[in-house]
């Protein structure tokens, strides 16, 4: 028998939470994780604020569709437009989806992208703090999904992203891929959630700037996913209301 380890219940209030930006401090070139970003200080500064008032829009939305509260766990936000997503050991988002006030009115269709896509990151990330990490001796429950589900053969060959192989090393970089299965299928259901249909949701996630591999690989494998996190070992991963 697999241990079940504790998981943190969503926090639900996402009202009261705290959106901080950290603002761009230099005003010549900047860099973001080593690449040049052709955007000056001011602009990086505008992006910025505009993420940050669309996250708050996005935490205060309670409608059905949209509202977030069952995927959420750190309160404490932070918009940071030199840096990329992550949720710990600050969560913070960086500023590549934001739309202007302006836009909000005018061009409502760039807007509803740009919040649909800033939507999507946010859980991504939030979802990494209900899921944790990938590791046999602290997760064996998650270490036992992660190995079920790659039995499912798009999810066996997944190639590394780049990106992870920059961020954790080539060593960790094979398990920060597999971890990813789970968050980006659940980050999927979570989008076919706010979207209305699979067709939206899968439109979303592919035009995603990093991990289409694996995106594209759990859109293929949805059904199949879908019927080894129904097991009743692994039903709460799943996120659904009783
Ligand atoms: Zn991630």
């Amino acid at each position: 028998m697999i241990p079940t380890p504790f998981k943190p219940p969503a926090l639900q209030d996402t009202t009261a939470s705290v959106v901080e930006c950290i603002l761009a401090s230099h005003d010549n070139e900047v860099y973001v994780d080593g690449e040049v970003c052709f955007l000056t200080k001011d602009e990086l500064n505008i992006r910025t604020h505009n993420t940050a008032r669309m996250l708050k829009i996005i935490l205060q939305d309670k409608t059905e569709q949209y509202d977030i509260s069952r995927y959420f766990w750190e309160r404490h936000l932070h918009v940071d437009p030199l840096t990329r997503p992550r949720s710990h050991p600050k969560f913070i988002l960086d500023a590549e989806y934001s739309a202007t006030p302006e836009e909000e009115i005018h061009h409502p269709e760039i807007w509803k992208r740009q919040l649909d896509m800033l939507r999507s990151v946010l859980v991504h990330e939030q979802l990494h703090l209900f899921v944790g990490p990938l590791n046999r001796r602290i997760n064996p429950r998650l270490t036992s999904l992660v190995w079920k589900l790659k039995m499912i053969s798009p999810l066996r060959e997944i190639p590394i992203p780049k990106i992870l192989i920059e961020r954790v090393g080539e060593q960790r970089a094979r398990a920060a891929t597999d971890l990813h299965i789970v968050v980006n299928w659940l980050e999927l259901q979570a989008n076919k959630r706010f979207m209305g249909t699979l067709s939206q949701a899968q439109d979303l996630i592919t035009s995603v700037a990093v991990y289409q591999d694996i995106y594209q690989a759990v859109i293929e494998a949805d059904v199949a996913i879908a019927e080894i996190f129904r097991q009743p070992e692994y039903r709460d991963y799943l996120l659904e209301h009783p």
